[in-house]
């Protein structure tokens, strides 16, 4: 029995934290707009393609980008909204696809293998893209094709604002035309050394066998050969498989210590968030547990703007403990669990002196990594009733 072809819908939504700033100011459409950090020191974490048009694209300094384009106007960005609005899509998906992935605060894919029994899945996908737009006003693009990579360079394909379906069996030809360059992990090295072998298409990379391409790549060239075939297996991965990171501590005797308990609850949303950003990932949602010395177990949990930022995750967590906790009384257990967890988008840890902060935390979590956990805590007080 052969398996049932492949359908992969992968949606993204066109520069998203800038439509969410021109839908809240009408007065910004169609200028040049990037949205990223502070002018001298800062990075750009999203542009409008009017911007684009002048050769700015993210992760570029800020500085290089009013260079090129010194009309654009700059926005701090609202990660309050980008997150409400990253939410709603969410939602608007969640109620229809049969199976998705949440791959970054903007992008989606969702697995219709199987579904073209029932409806046909392009028809589908042009749907809910329709119903999206209609319901949040934001621009959003697709792919469809019969893997995630072939899906994901379609919608790269249709930007801004479209969708194209690769039919099964045209990958291959859908693939040969392109620039080597539009594969992820291709680098401007990796590029470097493909053109000085005369490779500059997709299509190219099947002139020559793969051994040949492993002697001169490595082992990186076979991969790079059935990528060129169009060929993908990674598997989407279901949102709602409730996916969490938690840890919890039964104390060796019950306390009542508010301090201790606080300074526990710290340490315990570092730990976490820790592990957080070692899986590159963000999370959406906080809990609290507490557990009563006669097992009467509570817990509490709100939604959040995505972090993985211990500056957001504490205060969030101190807040939920005071609602929840009941004063005086002793407490047996204590959890903090994160969920609704996101893959890490570039643009989701750009805020506010991103890069700085980003570097800080790469310092402090290879310190961790290389001496253990307790190796380093970060200067902190918790105050008594806070
Ligand atoms: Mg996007």
């Amino acid at each position: 029995m052969s398996s049932p072809q492949r359908y992969i819908a992968h949606l993204d939504l066109d520069s998203f934290f800038v439509s969410v700033e021109v839908l809240n100011n009408p007065s910004l459409k169609g200028k040049a707009i990037i949205v990223g950090g502070s002018k001298d020191r800062g990075v750009v974490s999203t542009c409008s393609y009017e911007a684009r048009a002048y050769g700015v694209h993210s992760a570029m300094p800020m500085k290089k980008a009013m260079e090129l384009c010194p009309h654009a106007v700059l926005v701090q960005g609202t990660r309050g909204e980008y997150s409400r609005y990253s939410r709603w899509v969410t939602d608007i998906i969640a109620a229809k696809a049969p199976l998705f992935e949440k791959a970054s605060i903007d992008e989606f894919f969702i697995d219709l293998t199987g579904m073209d029994k029932y409806f046909d899945p392009y028809k589908w996908t042009i749907a809910l893209r329709e119903e999206i737009i209609e319901k949040t006003q934001l621009p959003i693009s697709f792919g469809l094709a019969t893997n995630k990579m072939i899906a994901k360079i379609a919608t790269d394909m249709a930007k801004p604002n479209g969708y194209l379906f690769v039919q099964p069996g045209y990958e291959q030809a859908f693939l040969a035309p392109l620039p080597v360059s539009k594969f992820s992990g291709v680098g401007e090295q990796t590029n470097k050394s493909l053109k000085a072998m005369g490779l500059h298409l997709i299509g190219d990379i099947l002139k020559f066998t793969p051994l040949e391409l492993e002697k001169k790549l490595g082992k990186w060239g076979f991969e790079l050969y059935k990528k060129a075939q169009g060929i993908n297996v990674s598997e989407v991965h279901n949102y709602h498989e409730a996916k969490s990171i938690s840890t919890e501590n039964t104390f060796h005797e019950n306390t009542s210590d508010n301090t201790f308990l606080l300074k526990e609850l710290v340490r315990m949303t570092e730990k976490i968030a820790f592990e957080l950003r070692q899986d590159e990932k963000l999370c959406g949602c906080i809990a609290v547990k507490i557990r009563y010395p006669n097992f009467d177990t509570t817990s509490k949990q709100t939604t959040i703007q995505y972090t993985f930022s211990d500056d957001e995750l504490i205060p969030a967590a101190i807040k939920l403990f005071n609602e929840l906790y009941k004063k005086g009384m002793p407490i047996r257990l204590l959890g903090v669990r994160l969920t609704e967890l996101t893959s890490h988008a570039l643009q989701g840890s750009l805020f506010d002196n991103p890069q700085k902060k980003k570097d800080l935390y790469k310092a402090i979590d290879d310190v961790k990594n290389k001496y253990g956990r307790g190796a380093l805590q970060k200067a902190r007080t918790v105050k008594k009733n806070e």
